[in-house]
C-alpha cells in the first residue's frame, strides 16, 4: 500500500470536467490500494487573473494582501476537488497550507518553507480520507497567510511527500513527462522515461518550464522520487531519480531560453577590484546575473559581458551607469535579441568531444556563438534569438536525441 502525493497543476483542474476526471483517477488509485494525498494549484489561469485584478485595483499591492488574494485560488480548487471526491463516495477534506502545517518566513509573494508539521494530514490519511491541500501556501511566523511564488505548488507537493515519508511524489501536468527538447519546436522530441535530478535541475535552470526548479532542488536534497506525468492520458511519464551511471546517456536534452538580455560593459580597466565593484553593485540592485564573460585585455582595458532577465534590464542599466565611470568604462550596450541554447547530459563528464560536436553543429548551420559557459553536465551558448529554433533543432538531430539512448550511434 503505497502512500503517494499527487499534485495537479492549473490546466489539470481547469474546469468542472477536469476536476471530475481527477477525482475519477483518485478513485482508481485507491481501488488499487494506494493511499493518496492531493495538492492542487489554482484552476486554469486563475492566478494570473487574480494578479490582474490586483493590478487594476491597487498600485501599492501590499504583499500581505496579495498573498491572501492569490492563495484564494488554490483554496477554491481544493474545496471543489474535495466535493467531487465526496460525490464518488470518497471522504475528502480540503486543507489550506496553514492547516496542512506549512510554516514559512514572512517574505510575502515568495515565502520560504521553514517547517512542515503535517499532523492533520497524517490523521486524515490514517482515518482513510483523502486530504486535498492548497498548493504554494503556508502561514508565516507572524501568523499571516503566505504564498510561495509562481509554480510553488510543486514545492508544496515535494515538501509534503518528504514530511509524510511518502513513497513518491507525482506531478501531474498537461504534458506527458520531461522531453528531450520542447516538442512544440521539435516534433521528434522524445519523452524520457527517466532523468537524473542533476540533469533536470540544469534543464529547469536553462529554460525547461516544468517542473518548477525550486521543487526539483528540494526533491534532490530531500531524496524524494518524482514522477512527472500527464493528467490527460494518465500514462506513465518521467521518473526523476538519483543518477544511475550505468544508464546515463551522453546527452539527455537540449533547452533554450529567450528570457534574458546580454549586457556588455566595454573598456573597463583591467585591474583587481573592477569585476568585484561591478557585480557587487548589480547584486545591491537585486539583479540576477547569469553567464559572465570577460575578454582578454588589450592595453589594460577589457570588456565584461553578462546576461540578465529581460525584466531586470532597467534596474541593471541604472546600477551599471552609476559605477561605470569609476571602472573606466566607455559605455554599456544592452542586447535583448539573444537566446541561450544549452545541451545537458550527465554522460558528458566522461565523454570528450561533446563541445566540439556542439560547436561544429552550429558552424554547419551558420549559427554564430556569442558567449559560452559550461558546468560539469551542461554547455550553454548564447546565439541570436532568431536562430534559437534552428540551433535547437540542429543539436537535437546531431545528438540523435529522437532515438532511445541505447540506439544512438556514437559521435
Ligand atoms: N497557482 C500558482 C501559480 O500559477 C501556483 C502553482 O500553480 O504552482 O503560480
Ligand atoms: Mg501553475
Amino acid at each position: 500500500m503505497a502512500l503517494v502525493v499527487q499534485k495537479f497543476g492549473g490546466t489539470s483542474v481547469a474546469g468542472p470536467d477536469r476536476i471530475r476526471e481527477v477525482a475519477d483517477h483518485v478513485v482508481r488509485c485507491r481501488k488499487r490500494g494506494d493511499r493518496v494525498v492531493l495538492v492542487v494549484s489554482a484552476m486554469g489561469k486563475e492566478t494570473d487573473e487574480l494578479i490582474r485584478l490586483a493590478d487594476a485595483v491597487s498600485e501599492t499591492k501590499p504583499g500581505r494582501e496579495m498573498d491572501m488574494l492569490i492563495t484564494g485560488g488554490e483554496r477554491k480548487a481544493c474545496a471543489l476537488m474535495s466535493m467531487a471526491l465526496a460525490d464518488r463516495g470518497v471522504e475528502a477534506h480540503s486543507f489550506t497550507g496553514s492547516q496542512a502545517g506549512f510554516l514559512t518566513d514572512t517574505a510575502h509573494r515568495n515565502a520560504k518553507i521553514l517547517e512542515v508539521k503535517p499532523q492533520r494530514i497524517k490523521e486524515a490519511v490514517d482515518a482513510g480520507r483523502v486530504p486535498v491541500v492548497g498548493g504554494s501556501q503556508g502561514v508565516s511566523t507572524d501568523h499571516d497567510v503566505t504564498f510561495f511564488g509562481r509554480g510553488g505548488s510543486d514545492t508544496t507537493a515535494v515538501a509534503l511527500a518528504h514530511a509524510l515519508g511518502a513513497d513518491s511524489c507525482e506531478l501531474y501536468t498537461d504534458v506527458p513527462g520531461v522531453f528531450t527538447t520542447d516538442p512544440r519546436l521539435v516534433p521528434e522530441a522524445r519523452r524520457m522515461s527517466t532523468i537524473s535530478f542533476d540533469e533536470l535541475l540544469e534543464m529547469t535552470a536553462t529554460g525547461c518550464p516544468k517542473p518548477a526548479m525550486r521543487s526539483v532542488e528540494l526533491a534532490r536534497s530531500l531524496g524524494v522520487p518524482l514522477h512527472v506525468r500527464s493528467a490527460f492520458t494518465w500514462a506513465p511519464g518521467t521518473w526523476v531519480t538519483q543518477e544511475d551511471p550505468m544508464e546515463a546517456a551522453i546527452i539527455s536534452a537540449v533547452t533554450h531560453d529567450t528570457s534574458e538580455a546580454k549586457m556588455t560593459v566595454s573598456g573597463v580597466s583591467d585591474r583587481p577590484g573592477v569585476a568585484a565593484a561591478l557585480f557587487r553593485t548589480l547584486a545591491g540592485a537585486d539583479v540576477n546575473v547569469d553567464m559572465i564573460v570577460q575578454n582578454v585585455s588589450e592595453a589594460g582595458v577589457t570588456d565584461i559581458s553578462f546576461t540578465v532577465p529581460h525584466d531586470q534590464v532597467d534596474r541593471a542599466s541604472a546600477a551599471v551607469d552609476a559605477v561605470s565611470e569609476s571602472l573606466g568604462s566607455v559605455g554599456v550596450i544592452t542586447d535583448s535579441d539573444i537566446a541561450r541554447v544549452s545541451l545537458v547530459g550527465a554522460g558528458m563528464k566522461t565523454n570528450p568531444g561533446v563541445a566540439a560536436t556542439m560547436f561544429e553543429t552550429f558552424a554547419d548551420s551558420g549559427i554564430n556563438i556569442e558567449m559560452i559557459s559550461t558546468s560539469a553536465i551542461r554547455i550553454s551558448c548564447v546565439v541570436r534569438e532568431d536562430q534559437a529554433e534552428n540551433a535547437v533543432t540542429a543539436l537535437h538531430r546531431a545528438f540523435q536525441l529522437e532515438k532511445a539512448p541505447e540506439d544512438r550511434e556514437l559521435i
